[in-house]
């Protein structure tokens, strides 16, 4: 039939909710007709409770399959429906509105229309063929009555879709923000070229660490490069020299690209042994790493200073200490790594440069 593929417009929980809950209402209502019928004992009464025992068993059938109304449920519904306004049934027309209700809300505001005149045209049919073509005021009272609420219902259900809908646009909308809000912060911390965090990351983030081990990276003679090779070689050195980094250290700990050619790298949780350990690593790694340019091998190393932070000492203080470090690995011949105070198996003593 393909009007029932897909979901309503913005097919929202609520309007999921309401179908459901309508279908269960009908079950209710149902169950009353048959009682009504039987009670007054109107005419044909058991073919009223027939075909309420059909719809109630049919519609029970469904909600254990919890399923949402389809093409099948309105024809097969709108079936029994008819059936019961031929037998005359009171208060039959009740489970149209229910019926439209749901389906409407199933099919979409752009659908509603088609629904809504299938339901009257089976109502009006149903009623006709029970009463004649010849009706007398009070049934086409009741008959207009019946049209007036199917045309309102429709309306309600037109309503809250474009409702729902329009909330959900709004969350969507909302999520998008937050997504585009995440990205921006993220982008604000990250170093474009190399993907690690940036020098404003490290300043936000640095405070927060009492304990740590910071190691200080500079590339060798970088300038020297950029100067031999152009500078899109030494970007590319950046960036492998990064990405060398990220794969040296561990999960918990942080790597940032400081400055130009310089990276620091924060090892929470980690012993000045330990530290000494992963910076001999790294440089070895940088060492060996075989950098190529359309001219060749290119040589590329890096030299290290490392500092502990302990509590009770200041972030600007560790980095000092750091930096001199670097810089006596630099004074030292580069391509090395020197700890800010000699590390011992036992107490650090101060190196005093
Ligand atoms: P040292 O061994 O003493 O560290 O010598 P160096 O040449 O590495 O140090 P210096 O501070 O004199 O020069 C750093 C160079 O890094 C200068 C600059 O051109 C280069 N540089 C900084 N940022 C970038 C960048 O984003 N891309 C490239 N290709 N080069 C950069
Ligand atoms: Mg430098
Ligand atoms: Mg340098």
């Amino acid at each position: 039939m393909g009007m029932y593929d897909g979901k309503a417009a913005g097919g929202a929980g609520g309007s999921e909710y309401i179908q459901i809950l309508s279908r269960w209402a009908s079950i209710g209502f149902a169950l009353f007709i048959g009682f009504a019928a039987w009670l007054l004992t109107a005419a044909a009464w058991q073919w009223t409770v027939g075909l309420i025992l059909g719809y109630i068993g049919y519609n029970l059938w469904l909600c254990r399959r919890y399923t949402l109304p389809g093409a099948g449920e309105l024809l097969v519904s709108l079936l029994l429906c008819a059936g019961l306004t031929y037998v005359q049934a009171e208060f039959s027309n009740i489970l149209y509105h229910l019926l439209l209700m749901r389906t409407a809300l199933r099919v979409g505001r752009r659908r509603i229309g088609r629904v809504t005149a299938m339901v009257m045209a089976a109502f009006l049919a149903a009623t006709l063929a029970a009463t004649g073509i010849s009706v007398g005021p009070a049934e086409a009272a009741r008959i207009a009555f019946n049209l007036l609420g199917f045309s309102l219902v429709a309306y309600a259900a037109a309503r809250l879709d474009l409702f729902l809908a329009k909330q959900a646009s709004d969350d969507q909308q909302m999520l998008e923000l937050i997504k585009q809000n995440d990205r921006n912060y993220h982008m604000a911390l990250t170093d474009a070229l190399t993907g690690l965090y940036n020098h404003r990351a490290y300043k936000e983030r640095i405070d927060s660490l009492p304990q740590y081990v910071l190691l200080m990276v500079d590339i060798d003679h970088f300038k020297k490069l950029n100067d031999a090779h152009g500078h899109l070689v030494g970007d590319k050195v950046l960036v492998t020299i990064g990405n060398i980094i990220k794969l040296s250290v561990r999960s918990g700990d942080l790597a940032f690209r400081y400055g130009g050619e310089e990276f620091v790298v924060v090892l929470p949780g980690t012993t000045p042994q330990m530290g000494m350990k992963i910076a001999e690593r790294l440089r070895q790694k940088v060492a060996e790493w075989e950098f190529e340019s359309g001219a060749g091998r290119i040589p590329v190393t890096v030299s290290i200073g490392m500092a502990v932070r302990r509590p009770g000492m200041s972030s600007q203080a560790i980095f000092e200490q750091a930096d001199r470090a670097l810089y006596r690995a630099k004074q030292l011949g580069r391509n090395n790594v020197q700890p800010y105070s000699k590390v011992g198996p036992e107490v650090a003593v101060k190196f005093g440069v």
